[in-house]
């Protein structure tokens, strides 16, 4: 027992700036390094998947700190594995140039911190070992994912190499991270909402700067990067949708986008987001960070922060802003985290699966192909006006996607082949398809996600209902119209220039 006149220790000093909670340890590696630290002095190498920024970025922090609290001081070096299976496969011409021309920036911006950057082609199950062996590698930090690919190879990376180095795992990308929030998958935004903001003031803090790291890079050189050749090269084989115009990728774009002085959201459009952002004919209404926040070339941390920082300007608006950016995004994670089946009939309520199973042979007044969908080729030009919004800006309206999904439900044959065909375009046509938020909103229309059960009626069962006269009401339908038919006829008119 410690003397009463010996003084009592001093508190140790954080090791870390990353919250505990943030961080998973998923193998504890050889020989024997503590939960938080690494103890030989190879590389910490950091597999950037989803958050793929520098600034306000919880893995590489960790990562860095780790890095610097070994025993002897290790460098710092990301990796990021271009796989052509199956996570990037669906990905198209539009979605991967956009991510590939934001990581030609980031590399720079990581040379100018004399921090290395592999980028791995091929599965990462085979690509990463290799590189940690070659590196000798002290430790790894993988950012966090839901989604069903990124888990299994990262389950089978761990399986790999958990024998000989330390793997960590950081929630970069929830404010609260997923596991924190929620031990279970949560029903509605209404049982997920008291448990994250319990949590917000815990999570929801300032970044620090990223720590330079004293262990210079001796190791192997990355190979150069031929950027625009990759870039022809990944376009050509993944297939024919263009890239969009108004949207520059990276982190400076980004933040641009949030707190730009000429057309930023918060500063100069969230004033009016309560109510205008249920608004289709006025996208500004809409923030437009879903491209930045999916790639993760903006933290929605920050976004948070920056928006809190301005709430006694705009109260209503800045707390719709927070409910959907926090709340409905990380519910989204929850639900894709917790149910393996999440692009699936399967992964609905019972109640939802038992109404549309019941209604599954309903007689249905149109019946349309996936190729007469994605052709626009309705009867319904309002519907046509949303599909072209989403084929030639890459970015339907938010309250047109749920109307869209719907009546994806009320025209094809059946729930399963709605679910699949809605999943299909989403992915395929929007920037920011192929996200947990896409699969969430698609089971949501067409499922009941997240929703209750409404009046019966045909097709749709309990699942709740959304018409043209209800559109009417809200907006003015033509006016949307006209402005797609104004986007569709300026991207024919580049198109032709470009030729
Ligand atoms: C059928 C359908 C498909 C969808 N597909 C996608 C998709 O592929 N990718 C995607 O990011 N979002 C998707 N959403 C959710 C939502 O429509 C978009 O996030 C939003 O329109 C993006 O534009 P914004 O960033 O300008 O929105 P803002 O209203 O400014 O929202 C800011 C951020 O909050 C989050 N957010 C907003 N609405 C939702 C929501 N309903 N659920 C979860 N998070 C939300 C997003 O991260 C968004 O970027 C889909 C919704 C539906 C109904």
């Amino acid at each position: 027992m410690a003397s009463s006149l010996t003084p009592p220790p001093p508190p140790a000093p954080n090791p870390t700036p990353v919250h505990p909670g943030r961080i998973r340890l998923l193998s504890s590696g050889a020989p024997s390094p503590t939960s938080t630290s690494t103890s030989t002095s190879g590389p910490v190498i950091y597999w950037m998947f989803r958050d793929q920024r520098i600034r306000d970025n919880w893995a590489i922090l960790h990562a860095a700190q780790l890095a610097a609290s070994s025993s002897s001081s290790s460098p710092l070096a990301v990796a990021f594995t271009l796989f052509p299976s199956p996570f990037f496969l669906s990905a198209r011409s539009r979605q991967l140039a956009f991510m590939l021309r934001s990581l030609r920036l980031l590399s720079l911006h990581l040379t100018s911190l004399n921090i290395p950057f592999f980028l791995l082609r091929g599965d990462p199950v085979l690509t990463l070992p290799s590189l940690l062996r070659r590196l000798n590698a002290s430790a790894l930090v993988a950012d966090f994912s839901p989604l069903r690919p990124f888990r299994s190879s990262l389950d089978a990376i761990v399986r790999e190499v958990g024998n000989e180095i330390t793997v960590h795992q950081v929630d970069a990308h929830n404010v609260v991270p997923v596991w924190a929030a929620s031990e279970r998958l949560e029903y509605a935004a209404k049982t997920i909402r008291p448990k994250i903001h319990r949590l917000l003031p815990e999570y929801l803090v300032e970044f620090p700067d990223l720590p330079r790291l004293s262990s210079p890079w001796i190791g192997e050189e990355p190979p150069g990067i031929n950027w625009d050749e990759l870039i022809s090269e990944v376009k050509r084989e993944a297939g024919d949708v263009r890239e969009i115009g108004w949207c520059e990728p990276g982190e400076d774009a980004a933040m641009e986008m949030l707190m730009g002085r000429m057309d930023g959201f918060l500063t100069k459009r969230i004033k009016n987001y309560d109510t205008d952002r249920n608004d289709p004919v006025k996208p500004k209404g809409l923030s437009g960070l879903s491209p930045y926040l999916h790639f993760g070339q903006i933290s929605a941390q920050r976004c948070a922060l920056e928006a809190k920082a301005r709430r006694k300007f705009s109260p209503q608006s800045v707390d719709a802003f927070l409910e959907e950016l926090i709340i409905r995004r990380e519910l989204a994670d929850n639900f894709c985290y917790y149910q393996p089946q999440y692009d699936s009939l399967q992964g609905a309520w019972e109640w939802a699966r038992k109404t549309l199973m019941e209604h599954a042979l309903d007689k249905r007044e149109h019946i349309y192909t996936r190729e007469q969908l994605e052709k626009a080729k309705t009867h319904d030009p309002l519907w046509n006006a949303s599909q072209l919004e989403m084929v030639h800006y890459g970015k339907m309206h938010g309250f047109m996607r749920m109307y869209w999904a719907k009546k994806i439900l009320e025209w094809t044959s059946g729930p399963e082949e709605a679910l699949s065909t809605a999943i299909y375009l989403n992915d395929k046509y929007e920037i920011d398809g192929r996200d947990p938020n896409g699969y969430v909103g698609c089971m949501w229309s067409i499922c009941g996600v997240h929703d209750q059960g409404w009046k019966e009626r045909p097709v749709f069962g309990k699942i709740r209902y959304m018409n043209y006269a209800g559109c009417k009401r809200k907006f003015n339908v033509d006016a949307y119209i006209s402005y797609v038919n104004r986007l569709v006829s300026g991207t024919k008119k580049r198109k032709s220039e470009s030729l």
